[in-house]
């Protein structure tokens, strides 16, 4: 079975833009981002989600995104952001490893489209983080 995802890019098993990272949490740029800035904040260990999570590396995760967050509205320049946790799939989590996505907003901004997002261009990936 291959490697979970987010376990790999924890461990430096697998390339992604970290912009936080501490002995029990990382946080990288997604992807395929909802807007520019577009972080996920993901515990080292391993939990599926909100459901199996242990309540310490919940706290420990969502204290590390409130700091990505800060981090991320000084840096993009945003007017607000949202912070959300999605569990299973008819709430649209396609990771199976808990991660909170932390999605600056700008006044203007239309709104989050998921229809139609692509892959970012590594490099510009790479600036923005
Ligand atoms: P979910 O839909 O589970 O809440 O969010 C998963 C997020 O992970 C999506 O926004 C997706 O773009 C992102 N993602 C999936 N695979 C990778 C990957 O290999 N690297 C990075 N940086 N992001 C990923
Ligand atoms: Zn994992």
């Amino acid at each position: 079975m291959p490697e979970c995802i987010f376990c790999a890019i924890g461990g430096h098993r697998s390339p992604a833009e970290i912009v936080y990272e501490d002995d029990e949490t990382v946080a990288f740029m997604d992807i395929v981002p909802v807007a520019e800035g577009h972080c996920l904040v993901v515990p080292k260990a391993h939990a599926r989600n909100v459901f199996d999570i242990a309540l310490e590396s919940a706290a420990t995760t969502m204290r590390a995104a409130v700091r990505v967050a800060q981090a991320v509205k000084k840096a993009t320049r945003a007017d607000g952001m949202n912070v959300w946790q999605s569990s299973e799939e008819v709430a649209g989590q396609t990771v199976f490893h808990f991660h909170i996505h932390v999605v600056p907003r700008k006044n203007g901004d239309g709104g989050i489209r998921f229809a139609g997002r692509h892959r970012a261009d590594p490099a510009a990936l790479r600036a923005v983080a």
